[in-house]
């Protein structure tokens, strides 16, 4: 009832296919996962997700930044959350006093931490970031010594976990996954060599998952695999997933179309013959792309039926045919099933030139998300 929530256009999201998900995936690997829920849970919705989750014994959550973590803990949610990202000193207190994990990356990091923690008298817990070949954040493999042993020796820092980030699991014949297996390892037997317990050591995304036994080592880290959605469309799918979102509207207005008038923005299209159009109130302001101006499909009644002329904004249109039917209030499935046909994120990903994460994660705020 609340009107902010009436929009014909909504994102639904299936909490039982993503508990599903979890616990295929924790079948597959037997080890504990940590749920990857950065960019407001790939778009499903962070503190939704994250309740589900929790409720479902999840071991650990990730996200991105300080304030993904502080929102979970506002929203009263006490499991374990690792933020993955790059921090600035400045923001390590904040951490610490929401008793959130930190990723340290190099000896300057760890004193800045080890400073926060001593000034607020609490002490931190933290992962320590192997870089293996992605260049992103982390030390390198081949000169992490120092910041092991000082990290193993903080009075300041308790050490509980040590990770990296593969570059080419989604692709199971790169050769790259080998060789930051054994980059990774190389660190690790560094906790050996100096006597240091071993802290928990966490390598594998959804790719890893799928794709390499040899990545799963004490906890897996999957992303995308937990919302039902493939890292590459090409992938096998060796867990079985489901997917986990829908995305549906419906039809706010009909017209027939006469041959030769063009349809949206720049006249792009326009029908050879008198045919049957509708309009769909979601654009690009919502984060459907524009890419799929005259290129995309939905489902309408069941039926597959064509994107025409651009997409606007906060509208698009939908041929259906000279003798296509469809009334005002009926059902069109953007990402989703309808009569047995599907529409899934990976085709949605692959005509708009880019890939599902930056689909999902690019649904954005304006659009009610429903649980079921
Ligand atoms: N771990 C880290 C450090 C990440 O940055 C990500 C996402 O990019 C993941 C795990 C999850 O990746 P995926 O969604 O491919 O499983």
């Amino acid at each position: 009832t609340d009107p902010m929530q009436q929009r014909p256009t909504r994102i639904v999201v299936d909490l039982g296919a993503l508990a599903g998900n979890l616990d295929a995936i924790r079948a597959h690997v037997e080890v504990p996962v940590m749920a990857i829920l950065k960019a407001n849970a790939y778009g499903h919705g962070l503190v939704p997700v994250a309740r589900h989750l929790q409720a479902h014994g999840v071991a650990q959550i990730g996200v991105a930044f300080v304030e993904e973590g502080i929102a979970l803990r506002r929203a009263g949610i006490d499991v374990p959350v690792l933020v993955l990202g790059g921090i600035l000193g400045r923001q390590a207190q904040q951490l610490i006093a929401h008793d959130l994990e930190i990723t340290v990356s190099s000896l300057d990091k760890l004193r800045q931490v080890e400073e926060a923690a001593q000034a607020l008298g609490r002490k931190a817990v933290i992962h320590l970031k192997i870089d293996t070949g992605m260049e992103r954040i982390g030390v390198h493999s081949y000169s992490c010594g120092p910041l092991i042993e000082a990290a193993a020796a903080s009075r300041w820092c308790v050490l509980k976990g040590v990770y990296s980030h593969l570059a080419c699991a989604d692709d199971p014949d790169s050769p790259m996954t080998a060789l930051q297996v054994e980059r990774f390892q190389e660190a690790c037997a560094h906790f050996t060599r100096i006597g240091a317990p071993m802290p928990i050591r966490h390598l594998a995304n959804s790719g890893g998952v799928l794709h390499a036994p040899e990545t799963w080592l004490d906890m897996v880290r999957p992303g995308i695999l937990l919302y039902g959605v493939l890292p590459d469309p090409a992938a096998r799918a060796s867990v079985p997933v489901r997917p986990a979102l829908s995305l549906l509207s419906q039809v706010v207005y009909f017209k027939v179309v006469r041959a030769g008038h063009p349809v949206s923005y720049g006249a792009t299209w326009a029908p050879a013959q008198d045919t049957r159009v509708v309009t769909i109130p979601i654009g690009y302001g919502d984060g459907w792309p524009r890419a799929l101006s005259n290129n995309g499909e939905v489902l309408v009644r069941g039926q597959r039926r064509p994107i025409v002329g651009r997409i606007c904004m906060d509208q698009f249109m939908v041929d259906l045919g000279p003798d296509g039917t469809a009334y005002n209030g009926d059902d069109v499935v953007l990402i989703g099933t309808q009569d047995g046909q599907a529409i899934r994120i990976e085709d949605v990903a692959q005509r708009a030139g880019t890939i599902a994460y930056e689909i999902l994660t690019r649904l954005n705020e304006r659009i009610p998300r429903e649980y079921v």
